[in-house]
């Protein structure tokens, strides 16, 4: 495949570079700018118009003109749940990869705990690869679980099978699910000490029993509406859990990740830590619990939204860096299962792998609220570094896959939730425009999606990746 007269986003750069690409096996073999400024600078690219030689491509190769287009990497969504196998009447590993491939996405990592069984040692991981592998439109890979049932006898031999097969180990500090238990903080101290030795990272679910646990029948006696399920889990919940867990991770020197903080206080400590990440979703840039109250089920999940004065702090420190990165958070529910009577019993997640990107991309790129070079980093580059991925996945770059996003900036996109290509059709954003429209997505140098055909490439196109644990670990 060669890309002509692409507006490229590449690492670093301050804005969009007018250049192609040549594609062969899948990797980018040649990427020649057509700026004057960087042909300068740019040694030995040898482009003008026409005159380019792509070596390594076929002499058939698909020549794609991108005009007017911007060319990003793939986003790498690395928080997912696809239900697969068990849960599929809500989502599984066609329906997921496709809705995530229309939004930009090339890569998402699903999580251990929302399939049957769940990914949770050697042979559940390899269990549950060779069921969903047949299904993936994009690139895959999963982390594994730990619930606090797991902490036994086994718990090093389950983590050291688990260490070079997943991105990393998914816990709960308060979980929903009874089949998947909470980790106590001893119980932290013990993973932690397993996934230092056997080198691998750790994810949290940062919301504080004990206080849940106690809110959660008081807020209930309250009423019934979305400000009333806030307060059975609000900010200072999801901050004594994040302050607890990092400070123990501290204290070992392991390494650590936060998944989708909410709340401002809670990302300056992740930020603080040497060993600890973290990561928000849209959801947390776009909500309050105000939003909550006024449109209730659609927008429940947990951690819920917060006060509105922590979306601008979370911008702020998304765009400086103080937040690593972002992720969806994917978990559709049924029509049934998001309207049952009460937002006590309604499910808990939102079907947002389809606007991760195209969200970042539009409120915060075309928005102003992110240069360019860092949105690429959100998107794309440091969930790569961090997952250990970075040798294949994260940046337009030679020798890394072609997993490339083609975005016509000046065009619009309104969310309709019948519209999506996920079996999730409750949206928060029903009815929202976001700016940009993503026109094609390329998988390793394959077309997977287009905004007119849909989906063009087979069930089962998508790899399984795994960390290259000889990758050093990120650090802020
Ligand atoms: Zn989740």
């Amino acid at each position: 495949m060669i890309v002509r007269n692409a507006q490229l986003a590449l690492p670093g750069a301050a804005g969009p570079v007018l250049g192609d690409l040549s594609i062969a096996d899948g990797k980018i073999r040649e990427i020649v700018l057509r700026d004057p400024e960087h042909l300068r600078s740019g040694g030995d690219s040898t482009a003008d118009t026409g005159a380019t030689k792509h070596h390594g491509a076929a002499d058939d190769a698909e020549i794609l003109d991108a005009g007017g287009l911007l060319v990003f990497p793939g986003a790498i969504d690395p928080h997912v749940h696809f239900f697969d196998p068990g849960y599929t009447h809500k989502e599984d590993f066609f329906h997921g990869t496709a809705a995530s491939a229309s939004g930009g996405v090339t890569t998402v990592i699903d999580m251990p705990d929302t399939s049957v069984p769940p990914a949770v040692d050697a042979a559940s991981v390899r269990e549950k690869l060779e069921q969903v592998a047949e299904r993936a439109l994009i690139d895959f890979g999963f982390f594994g679980g730990i619930s606090g049932a797991l902490c036994d006898e086994r718990l090093e031999q389950r983590i050291a099978e688990m260490a070079g097969e997943v991105c990393g180990i998914k816990t709960y500090e308060t979980s929903g699910a009874a089949h998947f238990p909470r980790v106590s903080h001893y119980q932290y101290q013990q993973i932690l000490e397993l996934t230092r030795k056997h080198d691998c990272i750790v994810l949290v679910h940062a919301e504080d029993y004990d206080y849940v646990a106690a809110a959660t029948p008081v807020a209930r006696a309250g009423g019934d509406g979305g400000m009333q399920f806030y307060r059975s889990r609000p900010e200072i919940a999801e901050t004594l859990s994040v302050f607890s867990v990092t400070e123990i991770a501290e204290q070992l020197e392991a390494q650590l990740h936060i998944v989708h903080l909410g709340t401002a206080r809670a990302a300056e400590i992740v930020a603080s830590r040497r060993y600890s990440s973290g990561e928000t979703c849209p959801q947390y840039l776009e909500f309050d619990c105000h939003d909550f109250e006024r449109i209730g089920a659609p927008l429940k999940i947990t951690p819920p939204v917060k006060g509105p004065a922590n979306k601008d702090v979370l911008w702020r420190m998304l765009a400086e860096g103080g937040i690593d990165f972002v992720a969806s958070d994917h978990a559709p529910g049924t029509v049934e299962e998001k309207s049952t009577g009460s937002i006590w019993t309604d499910y808990a997640g939102i079907p947002g792998g389809p606007l991760l990107f195209r969200y970042v991309l539009s409120e915060g790129y075309l928005a102003g609220r992110l240069p360019l070079a860092r949105l690429l980093q959100v998107c794309s580059e440091t969930a790569a570094r961090r997952y250990r991925l970075a040798d294949r996945k994260g940046s337009i770059s030679v020798g890394k896959d072609a997993d490339l996003v083609f975005v016509d900036p000046q065009a619009e996109s309104v969310v309709r939730g019948a519209d999506s290509l996920s079996k999730g059709k409750v949206t928060p954003y029903e009815g929202r425009t976001l700016r940009g429209k993503v026109v094609r997505t390329v998988v390793r140098g394959k077309t997977v999606y287009t905004c007119d055909q849909g989906v063009v490439a087979e069930a089962g196109y998508g790899a399984f990746v795994r960390p290259n644990r000889s990758l050093p670990h990120w650090s802020r």
